[in-house]
């Protein structure tokens, strides 16, 4: 079993700089309370915010190296990106394209309802909504191959190819499939409404030639998971589906830009976009991040919730743990994700999207003692 493990935290814009302490906060007190050695590395700032007031016209703080990516054990960044600084960079923000570099190809980002939390769908209630949505990360419409053409100074054409591949499909929906096998990540394992393991394929198939094969390689893969029921839905329906009946979920996975707008919609159903956790991993690499950007319209305030990039780091605790076959890590998650539990429900400390008062600090705190009054 490996030694410590080193963590690399970087901080980004807006509410970035409010939230990411707090991650750092709760890492610092797994480690206490596991046994655990982590060698927390920065945090450092990358945001657009500090390119552009610092003019660094090459690019990324010196401190961030391609190398030290992809030396730590995992890393985590805060969101990143502010609407008045797009297209005023100065250089990109990480000396690598992190999802395609790494090649992290599955984001995983649970959506659950916990007690003591009201979802914008009525009269659902905790534990009725416990499903993850596995959003493809390295193909799709992300892929920036395609162009743009201007005559005389003007835009007029721009094309983005959406690329889908035979063995991008493959590994995203055997994760898929082991993910609804093994319950990880969410409250338990299989759909709520009837405790049956399913994996859902939502995709537009019929019209995207790339939508076709993964839908039809699913169809391939599904013989070998007798034990997992397989469900398809075309996208566009699933996003109604979702909101009707979302207990008949439990894993759900998608093409990369689908998952991207899914897991935002999800936020809303699970209550709050400050609730929605994700991890970026691959097989050999993996770095958190909360599901929702940089949220100017409350930063500074010091009142974004913090539980977002809480779940991220312990869910990337959980991924290093199966990794490295180390299981003081999977506990460290296991107690994390119970402390946010016992700390939603009783209600006492919330930030304002959830209908408090309470300031991101302060529910940080919280978190934080609740974990080690549990031990
Ligand atoms: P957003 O996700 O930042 O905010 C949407 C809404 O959710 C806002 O009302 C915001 O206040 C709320 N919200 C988000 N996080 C919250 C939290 N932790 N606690 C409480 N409320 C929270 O979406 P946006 O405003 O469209 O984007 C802002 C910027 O973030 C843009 O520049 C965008 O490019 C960037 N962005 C970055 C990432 C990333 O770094 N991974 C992802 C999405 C958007």
């Amino acid at each position: 079993m490996p030694r410590s493990y080193s963590i690399l935290a970087l901080i980004g814009d807006g509410i970035a700089h409010e939230i990411v302490p707090e991650a750092i906060k709760i890492l610092e007190t797994v480690e206490q309370v596991y046994g655990l050695e982590l060698d927390i590395i920065g945090p450092y700032s990358f945001g657009a915010k500090h390119y552009v007031e610092h003019d660094m016209k090459e690019g990324w703080d010196p401190a961030i190296t391609r190398d030290l990516l992809f030396d730590v054990d995992c890393w985590f960044k805060g969101p990143v990106g502010l609407p008045e600084y797009l297209n005023k960079l100065p250089g990109p923000y990480l000396p690598i394209n992190q999802r395609l570099d790494m090649d992290v190809y599955a984001n995983i980002r649970p959506c659950r309802l916990r007690s003591g939390v009201k979802s914008v769908l009525a009269n659902r209630k905790e534990g009725e909504i416990d499903y993850i949505v596995l959003r493809e990360n390295t193909e799709h419409m992300y892929v920036r191959v395609g162009g743009s053409l201007a005559r005389g100074g003007v835009t007029e054409l721009a094309v983005d190819n959406y690329i889908q591949t035979r063995k991008g499909c493959e590994r995203i929906i055997k994760m898929g499939y082991e993910l609804a096998r093994t319950g990880d990540y969410k409250g338990k394992p299989g759909a709520p409404k009837d405790g049956v393991k399913r994996l859902t394929c939502a995709a537009k198939w019929g019209i995207c030639k790339g939508d076709n094969l993964f839908k039809s390689v699913t169809e391939e893969l599904e013989t070998q998971y007798s034990d997992v029921e397989t469900d398809y839905a075309w996208i566009d329906t699933w996003s109604y589906w979702a909101i009707m009946r979302p207990d008949y979920y439990d894993v759900v996975v998608m093409p990369n830009q689908y998952g991207d707008i899914m897991s935002d919609m999800s936020g809303a159903i699970q209550g709050s976009m400050g609730l929605a956790g994700s991890i970026n991993a691959g097989d050999d690499y993996c770095y958190a991040e909360p599901t929702h950007g940089s949220a100017p319209d409350i930063a500074g305030q010091k009142i974004a919730n913090p539980t977002s990039i809480i779940l991220s780091v312990g869910m990337m605790l959980n991924w290093l743990g199966i990794n490295r076959n180390d299981d003081r890590l999977m506990k460290a998650w296991d107690g994390i994700d119970a402390a946010l539990d016992r700390v939603l429900e009783k209600g006492e400390i919330r930030t304002p999207d959830l209908g408090g008062s309470n300031k991101t600090g302060e529910f940080g705190d919280t978190i934080a003692k609740e974990i080690l009054i549990k031990e």
